[in-house]
């Protein structure tokens, strides 16, 4: 029996292991399909739920326990309650098979999903994990378990009822050990990549991050067929304001721009500073007209934007702007040519927008 616990938890292990390998993977496409998202859930732990029931440990040759409930608790915790009764949907349905049709058997398992169901909705809310639900939910099954055993032919004696009681409370311990640790190892590498992929004083997004994003929306205008923009910004006489009000306020200054261009950024705009006072958005689905529209109301929003030093003074200030899209600029050439539309932006008189030309 020993032997297939381990067996069990091993499958636990490799299944949380596999299972965020998978979301992080399709993260960024599953964030914005959530219906998807909960689904893909469901199906996958139901699955996982007929797999647990295969490997379920045979206590004294005559009675088996698994651990499918863990399976329903952890499609909730997951996906929320469309996750979760797609879950036992497939469980139960697998029951109702494997028991070769609707039996008192079949029925009282199919009763103990939905129960699990229900007691794991009540305890579990989705993406939030607490030792003290947790295990409620997982308490709360074992009693729905052990009551739907007195139900079938053979209730059993109290020492199955420790021996249930015990693996389903371990295997329910053991998940929430695992699920927590692998939610501080997201946590810490979200920090990270934040802290990689951001500038610090603006809070807009790194030249590293701006050339992986270039790849990922070029990518993605390759599959999609649709066009890409990018703008190209630089604050007009940007040594003006460090020369006055010292470089402290100028830093204040760009710190106020980083906010206000992802205000304006759209989700599928993704605002970077390039270094110093220089600024990139990309952006993605856009084609000149929009990429030009797009750079119209950044240039009025600066204009019009009271910029805040650290002594209280309340200065505007200008910014110029190149914009283009690609493929009617090849993407290769794309930053080249936004740039120099952003100087010519600049040579013609500053505050206005450029169109970069092919
Ligand atoms: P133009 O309108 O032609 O763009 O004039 P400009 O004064 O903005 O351009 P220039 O390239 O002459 O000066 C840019 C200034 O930006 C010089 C530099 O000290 C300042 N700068 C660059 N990075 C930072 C920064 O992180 N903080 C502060 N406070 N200033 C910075
Ligand atoms: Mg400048
Ligand atoms: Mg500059």
């Amino acid at each position: 029996m020993l032997k297939e616990l381990i067996n069990n938890f091993a499958l636990l292990t490799s299944f949380l292991f596999f299972g965020n390998l998978f979301s992080r993977k399709y993260e960024r496409y599953l964030k914005n399909h959530a219906l998807i998202h909960r689904v893909m859930n469901g199906l996958m732990l139901g699955l996982f739920g007929i797999l647990l029931m295969m490997t379920g440990l045979w206590i004294r040759g005559h009675f088996v326990v698994d651990l499918r409930q863990l399976a329903i608790i952890i499609s909730v915790y997951m996906g929320g309650s469309v996750s979760g009764l797609l879950t036992t949907l497939i469980i139960s349905l697998y029951r109702i098979y494997i028991t070769g049709g609707w039996t008192d058997i079949s029925l009282t398992a199919t009763v103990n999903c939905f129960m699990t169901l229900v007691v794991s909705l009540i305890f579990i809310r989705e993406k939030r994990l607490t030792l003290s639900k947790w295990m409620s939910a997982v308490l709360g099954a074992v009693v729905v378990s052990l009551l739907s055993t007195f139900f079938v032919a053979n209730p059993p004696n109290s020492e199955t009822i420790i021996i249930i009681t015990t693996v389903k409370m371990l295997g329910g311990l053991f998940t929430y050990f695992m699920m927590s640790h692998i939610k501080k190892t997201e946590r810490a590498i979200h920090l990270l990549e934040e802290a990689a992929n951001r500038d610090h004083l603006t809070g807009l997004y790194s030249p590293r991050a701006f050339d992986a994003l270039f790849e990922e929306v070029l990518h993605a205008s390759k599959t999609t067929k649709k066009p890409f923009g990018l703008v190209m910004l630089d604050i007009d006489h940007f040594k003006k304001i460090n020369d006055t009000y010292g470089h402290l306020n100028g830093d204040t200054v760009l710190s106020q721009l980083g906010i206000l261009l992802n205000r304006e950024s759209t989700t599928r705009a993704y605002p970077s500073r390039k270094g110093g006072e220089e600024f990139a958005i990309l952006l993605g689905d856009c084609d000149t007209e929009k990429a030009a529209s797009f750079a119209e109301k950044i240039r009025k929003a600066v204009e019009n934007e009271c910029f805040l030093l650290n002594d209280g003074t309340i200065i505007s200030l200008t910014v110029s702007i190149g914009a283009g899209s690609s493929p009617v600029i090849a993407s290769r050439h794309l930053l080249e040519k936004a740039d120099e539309a952003l100087y010519e932006a600049k040579r013609s008189g500053r505050n206005r927008v450029k169109l970069a030309k092919p």
